[in-house]
């Protein structure tokens, strides 16, 4: 439907659970909505009641059930990332249900999980190569498109992931990106079973990632800041747990770095043995200090960034998790206070991983 079909419908009602098999779009929801960038300390999300979105074919309306916080989603709101929509509804790790729009094996009411790439062109260079976490004309979800800070939303029915039974929302949602792209971390560092891995920086996604490298046998060394950290690492079964400045005692085969910061970098390539790899688990750094090349990346060592994830990574990864029961710590954040956790996620103040309820 062209223009502003809210007009079609008049006044429209308010949410509430009896509407089965009625017009959605005649409804409206909560949403968490982005005007204008700003520091988060700020509140620069606003709490407004706006139209269910309306799936065009091809995508599904869901009922957001949760949306895991990411770090991505606060360099979005704090405008580290240019804005590409306005405004925009954060939000890329989706627990939803399928309301409307079902297609195939899709059937209303499946929980699926929606992900940072919220769909990709399929016709570019890297989508023909099986790169399609590096594709050129992606759709990124909470950010070219709406997400799930809100009570609905819509998403490609072919970027969608139903969720293994043993999964509840709670604990889907911060694997959604933080699981996923922390998998995807450890494939690029190339690690193997039974190797040394070392974790730079302690948040969501690297305490999901310590679960994955035990079930594939390896120690691991975590450096990050914060004593909370470094108790819930230790907690979790690290087998050297420092700061982020103090070196792990014995030359690592890998290290991913998961602090937004170009210093850990450095750390990270200086706890390396000889044709060792970091990946950098950063979709923004401020730089990377210049660093002494023969004696940090010489004997080929390699850094790596991480680039998105492909919906291989995100269904491996799923049924790794429900496999091995991984359980992420979460903090639960009403949609209404979505600011807050965002606010939680920057200052480190919570262990694991924070998430919203609608
Ligand atoms: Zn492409
Ligand atoms: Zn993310």
């Amino acid at each position: 439907m062209n223009g502003d079909w809210r007009l079609f419908y008049g006044k429209r009602n308010t949410v509430n659970s009896t509407r089965e098999d009625k017009q959605w779009s005649n409804f409206d929801m909560r949403a968490a909505c982005l005007h204008s960038p700003a520091e988060v300390a700020s509140r620069p999300l606003n709490l407004e009641d706006v139209a269910v979105p309306r799936p065009k074919p091809g995508q599904l309306l869901l009922r957001v059930r949760a949306c895991g916080v990411c770090r991505t989603d606060l360099h979005i709101v704090e405008g580290e990332l240019p804005q590409r929509k306005t405004p925009v509804v954060p939000g890329h790790q989706i627990v939803g249900e399928i309301v409307e729009g079902v297609t195939g094996q899709l059937k209303k009411g499946t929980r699926v999980g929606v992900s940072w790439i919220g769909g990709t062109d399929g016709s570019c260079w890297y989508c023909r190569h099986n790169f399609e976490n590096l594709c050129d004309a992606p759709t990124y979800t909470g950010y070219s498109v709406d997400g799930g800070y809100a009570d609905y939303a819509v998403a490609r029915s072919d970027f969608v992931f139903p969720l293994p039974e043993g999964l509840d929302d709670l604990h889907a949602a911060p694997l959604l990106c933080a699981g996923i792209i922390g998998f995807r971390a450890l494939r690029v560092a190339g690690v193997q079973q039974g190797e040394r891995v070392g974790l730079f920086g302690f948040g969501a996604s690297a305490h999901l990632a310590i679960a994955v490298l035990q079930a594939w046998r390896c120690d691991v060394y975590v450096a990050t800041r914060g004593e909370s950290h470094r108790k819930l690492a230790g907690e979790l079964g690290a087998t050297w747990v420092g700061s982020e400045n103090e070196k792990p005692p014995l030359e690592l085969d890998r290290a991913i770095t998961f602090a937004p910061s170009g210093d850990v970098i450095i750390a990270a390539l200086a706890s390396l043995r000889k044709g060792g790899v970091v990946s950098i688990n950063a979709i923004h750094l401020d730089r990377i200090p210049q660093f002494d090349y023969d004696r940090l990346l010489w004997g080929e060592r390699q850094m790596r960034s991480v680039t998105n994830m492909t919906r291989e990574d995100a269904r491996e990864f799923l049924k790794l998790a429900a496999e091995i029961k991984l359980q992420p710590k979460a903090t639960v954040f009403p949609l209404a206070d979505a600011n807050e956790a965002l606010l939680a996620v920057k200052g480190d103040s919570i262990d694991g991983a924070a998430v919203i309820v609608p």
